[in-house]
């Protein structure tokens, strides 16, 4: 079967004959794979610069991919809750022997000691067929998402770090006086696939919501604006746009600029909370004395989440459910192309014009 990876010590993702799965243990199921989303760190795999990337334990070949969607081929004697020939959400990382892992929660992971499929030390999803354990899959229940269920991976990262914003938000109240969150100004950082369902997922609730981007991916994001009713702004180089530079109640990054973290972070509000998604490997932002003191007397929240639980992807897939209808085509808009695997290597090297989230179609 093709299988798509990398070789370790080397740059730049291969495209192998891998043995395809055989016999299926009892509390395995044998997944048949129909599509893999690209994103940011698989290309940060293939190019070298994600430096903690890894195959897994006896072998030199790392079988990428994390955003997953399969259909079940077959289950083992003991599998109770899933059946042959529903679709499946594979899950990202698995648990070590902490005690947050050992509950489940190996998104909160306390030492480190886990593994994630397609990024370091497990065998991820680029592939025709693979095994993999019942508790670790989560059923799309019913079919009418369709291939839009591959964001699922990617919104349960969205989901827990709302989650936490909700859980930390706690500490002041965040609705106007008439318990909406209307008045509530939301600053989204990075019109990529996460920056995209952030802007989903606040004003889905209500919130008063700007996105903004270095560009607009040839009308992309300004078309998908108009569909989620936010608005839209271009910014210049590292900063923020002159007209979205304060005032904001959330700033949520997904850049991982610190320029565009240290400007977010001077311009939130009273009681204003940051949330940071993105990486990234450079650059610095001078935090001075007064912006120490301007935190504090602000009472702000920074926050900086990763990953999310099971019960997280199960979210994940009621807000698609529920966006495909609140916003008709966006998330149609958000999966700009689709490769078949022999394409695979050429759409991981390059990103085309207008591209938003690209995919793998396996079968
Ligand atoms: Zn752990």
């Amino acid at each position: 079967m093709k299988a798509l990876g990398i070789r370790a010590g080397e740059i730049g993702a291969q495209l192998i004959d891998a043995a395809s799965p055989s016999d299926v243990g009892d509390n395995q199921v044998l997944l048949k794979t129909l599509y893999t989303g690209i994103c940011g760190t698989d290309r940060g795999i293939t190019s070298g610069q994600l430096k903690f990337a890894r195959p897994q334990a006896g072998s030199d070949f790392l079988i990428m991919g994390h955003e997953g969607l399969a259909k079940v081929q077959k289950v083992g004697r003991m599998v109770k809750t899933i059946e042959e020939g529903e679709i499946v959400v594979p899950m990202v990382r698995r648990p070590g022997n902490c005690l947050q892992c050992r509950i489940g929660r190996q998104d909160n992971c306390d030492d480190g000691d886990f593994v994630e499929a397609g990024i370091r030390g497990k065998d991820g999803f680029m592939r025709e067929y693979f095994l993999d354990e019942e508790r670790f899959l989560v059923r799309v229940n019913g079919n009418s998402i369709g291939r839009l269920a591959v964001l699922t991976e990617p919104l349960k990262n969205v989901v827990k770090s709302f989650d936490v914003y909700r859980t930390v938000s706690r500490r002041s109240i965040a609705q106007c006086d008439d318990g909406s969150f209307d008045c509530r100004r939301v600053t989204v950082a990075g019109g990529g696939p996460i920056g995209i369902l952030f802007a989903m997922i606040f004003k889905s609730y209500g919130f008063d919501v700007q996105l903004f981007d270095r560009n607009d991916h040839l009308g992309k994001l300004d078309r998908i604006s108009k569909r989620l009713g936010i608005g839209f702004k271009i910014s210049e180089g590292t900063g923020l746009p002159p007209d979205l530079m304060e005032g904001f109640d959330v700033f949520v990054d997904t850049t991982g600029s610190p320029s565009v973290i240290g400007k977010g972070l001077e311009g939130l509000a009273h009681n204003g909370r940051m949330i940071l998604f993105g990486t990234s490997t450079g650059g610095s932002y001078p935090l001075t004395g007064d912006a120490i003191i301007s935190l504090i007397e602000k009472n702000v929240t920074i926050m900086g989440t990763v990953d999310g639980s099971k019960s997280h992807y199960i979210e994940a897939l009621t807000y698609l459910s529920s966006w495909k209808e609140m916003f008709p085509g966006a998330l149609e808009d958000m999966i700009t192309q689709e490769a078949a695997p022999q394409d695979s290597i050429a759409a991981l090297n390059t990103k085309v014009p207008g591209e938003i989230k690209r995919v793998i179609k396996w079968s």
